[in-house]
């Protein structure tokens, strides 16, 4: 209708996009590697990484090449056919894991649906028709369909649509005895992140896995780990279950899977990829060339000591500086986390005002998360270079210090 372009702005967004977000007032329109730069030049630190994404920063070569080398061969088949870059990226992730089985989705949601309708279908084929009971935990994270955001434990994300999936139940995490109480042989599956991202980065203790595997051993249901966001590396192992230990019969994977490129994956054993066949679930993108040639390549950087020691290494650096900074301002309760998945929340008399410190450090040049109203995150790059790692948290520390004059 408009016969004048006009200029894009955060205006544009109000103006054209579904107000289901809140974005901030400056665009992004320039990365590389852990800096960002928008519109009018001004440059920041990604300590946010996308929400835990761009595992290798932003425009890493080899994930640029890997999408230019696919991108003039071959993008797009659907499931009609398969193709060579997602059985090579399938056979890589099963031989770097207990999977035996792979299928590729194209974001953490779709992978969860996949893996609960699995479950349940599992349980249903396996054993009886009312083997539905899905356990999951309060504050959990899954997905935003109705399904995966039902499984999630924050009721205001599914409140206000009508009549929910049924035969969900919910407990506190971490806490054994209140999954006792309500586990039994109707239960098909537990679902857990093994550390709780969105819900304010929280790792499970290790005695909470181990006894979910046990009670899942028991009583015959599937231990479902979801590792959208705590996997690929972000906690200094491939995936997280490999800290702890304790095996799930089925595993989920998106966010750094693709380092920026959406495509996501749910892991199995062959026995329980058995209960589907084919036509019982499908995606007309999954697994698509494309998606798997750039997480392929994200893969292949990842999955190596070289990065995954150095997340630990680059924690303890964030770490210090976090301490630096809570000693100098009295500012966070807890420092917590594992690997480059870190949260810090924030002392009671700042309590519900992480988001006005995550704006605060926008303002000085650095991008932070939160998780929840209490809890900021970060989520760099796993390869984030150190000297980054002190330039940003420097700008932090004056956003900080406005932050507390307040
Ligand atoms: C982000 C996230 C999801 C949802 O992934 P999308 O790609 O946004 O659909 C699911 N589970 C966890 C743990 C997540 O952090």
């Amino acid at each position: 209708m408009a016969t004048e372009q006009s200029a894009i702005t955060r205006a544009t967004f109000d103006d054209v996009i579904v107000p289901i977000y809140a974005p901030a007032q400056f665009i992004p329109v320039k990365g590389k590697g852990s800096r960002i730069w928008d519109q009018a030049g001004a440059e920041y630190i990604d300590f946010a990484g996308g929400i835990a994404v761009t595992a290798l920063g932003h425009c890493h070569p080899a994930l640029v090449e890997a999408l230019k080398a696919q991108g003039e061969t071959l993008w797009h088949v659907s499931n009609v056919f398969t193709n060579e870059p997602a059985l090579r990226l399938g056979r890589k992730l099963t031989e770097a894991t207990f999977a035996e089985r792979v299928v590729f989705m194209n974001s953490g949601t779709e992978a969860n649906e996949t893996a609960f309708k699995l479950a349940r279908h599992y349980a249903i084929t396996r054993h009886n028709p009312y083997k539905t009971k899905i356990i999951a935990f309060h504050h959990a994270f899954h997905g935003r369909s109705f399904f995966t955001v039902s499984v999630g434990g924050q009721p205001k994300y599914s409140d206000g649509f009508g009549p929910k999936p049924a035969d969900i139940v919910h407990v506190p995490f971490n806490d054994l005895h209140a999954v006792k109480a309500v586990m039994d042989d109707r239960t098909c599956a537990v679902v857990v992140e093994p550390v709780q991202g969105e819900g304010g980065v929280i790792a499970a203790n290790p005695a909470f896995l181990q006894g979910l595997r046990a009670l899942c051993d028991q009583y015959q249901a599937l231990l479902v780990f979801d590792e959208v966001q705590c996997g690929m590396g972000r906690t200094g192992e491939l995936f997280a279950y490999m800290h702890y230990g304790v095996t799930p019969d089925i595993l989920t994977s998106a966010k750094a899977l693709g380092g920026g490129f959406p495509v996501s994956a749910m892991l199995t054993t062959q026995d329980v990829a058995s209960a589907f066949h084919a036509g019982s679930h499908g995606s007309t993108y999954g697994g698509n060339p494309l998606a798997c040639a750039v997480a392929e390549a994200a893969f292949d950087i990842i999955n190596t000591p070289k990065v995954l020691e150095g997340v630990v290494r680059k924690r303890a650096q964030f770490v210090a500086h976090l301490q630096r900074i809570d000693k100098q301002y009295d500012l966070f309760s807890d420092i917590r986390g594992m690997g480059l998945l870190i949260g810090a929340e924030l002392k009671p008399r700042y309590r519900g005002r992480a988001r006005d410190l995550l704006l605060a450090a926008a303002d000085a040049g650095v991008m932070v998360l939160n998780a929840g109203p209490d809890v900021l995150r970060f989520a760099p790059a796993l390869v984030v270079e150190t000297a980054d790692i002190d330039e940003g948290m420097m700008r932090f520390t004056q956003a900080a210090a406005r932050f507390v004059k307040g």
